[in-house]
């Protein structure tokens, strides 16, 4: 085994279980007893999770402030709540709910105490400035099971429309203090959603896995969250009461925000990027109705250009560990791989891309978009023809 270089950053600390929703209020009097509590839109206040919490809150003496943030967060939104909310002294904030909470909480978080505009960091969009904190103390509740914010050290920020752009405020400050993941919170998610964000989890986790900078510690997290996902994903998504599955899926995201946060992504996130600024396609949409075909044409990529690449046989290990076929060779386990994400993908019902108002017409567009920094650690540089491929295959 050839243990290559690599750097680990940050972590939160992570509380993991049923019912560490519990942990909350005594968690953030560490920090505090002024907290803000920033949520989706589908408010968490009229779920039986909101009365603990805010009760709890309450008798460990810390006072609160509800922000609740419609739909995914844009620069606007956090620039404007972080102007109105300066004055409150905030010491603790705490983002409950799924990807969208979390990263308009990071964001705000940032940026309080500095007090600047959001644009000031975003990536590749203004003057990329250095952000030098400090950050208020930020708390990760997780209601769904997929983007893994709970444990990145980026919050994304989009302006949807024909302008628009998805892009990330990123900084190790930024990581939360504490990640509180409590798998009864996804008894009350809808299937769609864990449908969408289950197939986002799994699909960072074999980006990350095949990524140009995968390394042996990131490798084992990403292999275990992969067998997480393969045994929870469905399962879930039949029955969100199956107590077992939703451990398998928390923690399959849980893991999947820690290896893209050290490793990068790779095609699929380099896609969803200018899909989701251009069309009104939820994240986990994109990242799920694409994986099947993105692997697709990796696979097919490596096998023309760089057929003895060490990726294609950690490709075909995510292959039989799917498949649970052990004794396939290369090529069988590629299918396999292929074959199980296909399935997912028709099983899940996760819709092609024109159900979003995407045509073909907008593919060169979107591939001209696609080569962030998620499309860097891609195994293969892809072409232009190639990406476009992909999207075509998915209109
Ligand atoms: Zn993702």
């Amino acid at each position: 085994m050839y243990i290559s270089d690599f750097s680990l950053s940050r972590l939160p600390r992570i509380e993991f279980g049923p019912g560490v929703l519990g942990r909350l209020p005594t968690i953030a009097r560490i920090y505090g007893t002024r907290a803000l509590l920033v949520t989706g839109a589908s408010s968490l206040r009229n779920s039986p999770f909101w009365t603990p919490v805010t009760d709890g809150l309450k008798a460990q003496g810390v006072s609160w402030l509800h922000l609740a943030i419609p739909g995914e967060p844009s620069p606007q939104m956090v620039d404007e709540a972080v102007r109105a909310l300066r004055p409150e002294s905030i010491d603790v904030v705490i983002g409950f709910g799924g990807g969208s909470a979390l990263d308009a909480a990071k964001a705000i978080a940032g940026l309080l105490k500095p007090g600047n505009s959001v644009m000031d960091h975003l990536e590749g969009v203004g003057p990329e400035l250095a952000y030098v904190g400090p950050a208020t103390p930020f708390i990760a509740v997780p209601t769904t099971a997929g983007t893994g914010s709970e444990a990145t050290k980026n919050a994304v920020l989009s302006v949807q429309g024909s302008d628009g752009f998805k892009k990330s405020f990123r900084d190790e400050k930024l990581v939360a203090e504490v990640a509180l993941v409590d798998p009864d919170l996804l008894a009350t998610c809808p299937a769609s959603v864990i449908a969408a964000n289950g197939m986002d989890a799994f699909t960072q986790l074999l980006e990350s896995y095949v990524s140009c900078r995968a390394a042996p510690l990131t490798d084992s997290l990403a292999w275990g969250g992969m067998k997480a996902a393969r045994d929870g994903l469905l399962a879930l998504y039949a029955d969100a009461g199956d107590a077992a599955a939703r451990n398998r899926m928390a923690y399959a995201a849980l893991v999947s925000g820690i290896t893209l946060a050290q490793v990068g992504l790779g095609s699929v996130h380099g896609l969803a990027a200018p899909l989701g600024a251009f069309f009104p396609i939820p994240h986990g949409v994109a990242c799920g109705t694409l994986v099947a075909q993105a692997t697709r044409a990796n696979i097919e990529a490596l096998q023309a250009r760089e057929a003895n690449h060490p990726v294609l046989e950690k490709y075909a290990q995510a292959g039989r560990l799917l498949s649970k076929q052990g004794q396939l060779n290369q090529t069988a386990s590629h299918a396999a791989l292929i074959d199980t994400l296909d399935a997912w993908t028709r099983e899940l019902q996760l819709p092609p891309l024109a159900q979003y108002g995407v045509t073909h017409a907008d593919i060169p567009r979107i591939v001209a978009n696609s080569r962030g920094s998620s499309m860097k650690t891609n195994p293969i540089a892809l072409t232009d023809a190639e990406i476009a491929g992909i999207l075509a295959a998915r209109i």
